[in-house]
């Protein structure tokens, strides 16, 4: 029963922390003059960035979001069949792959669905006629993210499509929607130009569609960037991901507490030993990370197949050949307080390592002690670290950090 019990650490999320950064974002947007009226989106795809699926959803709802958005089409299903009904949140997805979609199960279950290629819009329709139900539509526009949707050139053939769908009452064309690429830079003046850009051609499809008698009544674009940043793009429906989970999507934005955001995650585990180890001593493989002096090394059980990122190591140069890098910060109670140490070496398969430097003993660190990987803190300047940490320390963006935390690692609600 014991080893059954054995797991290698902690993702605690914070049910209040969730529904209050929702609460908090809906409050910004409704706030605006320019979206006093404006719906708010629970973006809650991949698992909710990690944070659980359904657990995610209840908050976002209970803080004020009334739609919920998903990439796959199972998630959609999956927030259905968990008791979340039509009179609760409309649901859209995104359906990432249309040909391996059971697009009749989604009509049925009242589930928004994403238009974005004519091969999409045969699928659809099909079901639709099978179901003898309409399909609720969302067209998207690839405004210059190269990614899903209709662009300007498909146009014409694209609102023949449409319009003779909706005409034989297979669909509802309910909304138009698009994605922006470059919305987390609002100080770089090239993007901020490309997200104008981006802007004018959602305008001109929506001219286009209204000339073609298509008025999708929601029209959808803003990301949490652009939520935070850009309220003159709110239009009826903002998709906030990241801010709900308390983090922005870019730390060059600011903390998450300039935005008053804050990280719902927080990501524990246990050290499994601590031993001294002399001078000179390698810490894991590749003898990336060596000790200055005699020290304490400290045994973190969870590694990359739990989802920490190998990049996150930290090497120094004694009898390395490759340039120092300070591995991600954790923060490990001493008997003096809180203080920041550092993954040493490399992060393994199950397990890394951190030189405490100096006597474990002294500086009351022992075996079985909680450190703290990240959590919801301002950085680790503050002594503090956030998954923002981990995502510079690795070279990454905050939500691959707790995106990638795999099922090894329970999450706990509180
Ligand atoms: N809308 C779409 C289509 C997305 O794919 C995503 C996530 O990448 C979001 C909204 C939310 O973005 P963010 O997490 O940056 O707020």
């Amino acid at each position: 029963q014991h080893a059954l019990r054995e797991y290698p650490a902690q993702a605690i999320v914070d049910m209040r922390v969730l529904r209050d950064n929702m609460r908090h974002l809906v409050q910004v947007v409704n706030a605006d003059p320019n979206s006093p009226h404006t719906a708010v989106m629970g973006v809650v795809k991949a698992d909710a960035y990690g944070h659980g699926l359904i657990p995610t959803a209840l908050a976002a709802l209970a803080g004020g979001a009334t739609w919920l958005g998903t990439a796959q089409a199972r998630e959609a299903l999956l927030l259905r069949r968990a008791g979340i009904g039509e009179d609760r949140a409309h649901i859209l997805t995104w359906v990432n792959n249309p040909l391996m979609v059971a697009y009749d199960e989604l009509i049925k279950e009242h589930i928004d669905v994403s238009v974005g290629t004519l091969t999409a819009l045969e699928h659809i329709v099909a079901a639709a006629r099978q179901t003898g139900l309409k399909a609720r539509l969302h067209v998207k526009v690839d405004t210059g993210f190269g990614r899903n949707g209709f662009t300007l050139a498909q146009f014409d053939e694209a609102a023949a499509a449409l319009k003779a769908a909706a005409d034989e009452g297979s669909i509802e064309i309910v909304g138009q929607w698009s994605h922006l690429a470059v919305a987390d830079a609002p100080d770089v003046p090239d993007f901020v130009e490309e997200t104008d850009r981006q802007i004018a051609v959602f305008e001109e499809f929506t001219r286009r569609m209204k000339d073609a008698g298509i008025a999708p009544q929601i029209r959808h674009l803003a990301n949490t960037a652009a939520t935070l940043t850009r309220p003159n793009i709110h239009y009826d429906l903002v998709r906030p991901g990241v801010g709900l989970y308390g983090y922005e999507a870019d730390p060059a934005m600011g903390t998450p507490q300039d935005f008053e955001l804050t990280p719902a995650m927080t990501l524990q585990a246990q050290i499994s030993s601590v031993k001294t180890v002399s001078a000179g001593h390698g810490l894991s493989y590749g003898r990336v990370y060596v000790t200055d002096e005699e020290t304490s090394a400290a045994i973190i059980p969870v590694g990359y197949a739990d989802g920490i990122h190998r990049s996150a190591s930290g090497f120094n140069e004694t009898g390395s050949k490759h340039t120092t890098r300070l591995g991600a910060p954790l923060r490990v109670m001493t008997k003096d307080g809180p203080r920041i140490m550092r993954v040493s070496g490399r992060v393994c398969m199950d397990q890394f390592i951190i030189d405490l430097h100096g006597d474990a003993e002294q500086l009351g660190v022992h075996i079985g002690d909680t450190v703290e990987l990240f959590g919801p803190g301002r950085g680790a300047d503050f002594g503090e670290p956030t998954a923002d940490d981990w995502a510079a320390a690795a070279d990454t963006i905050s939500y691959e950090i707790f995106t990638c935390l795999r099922n090894r690692v329970p999450r706990l609600y509180e």
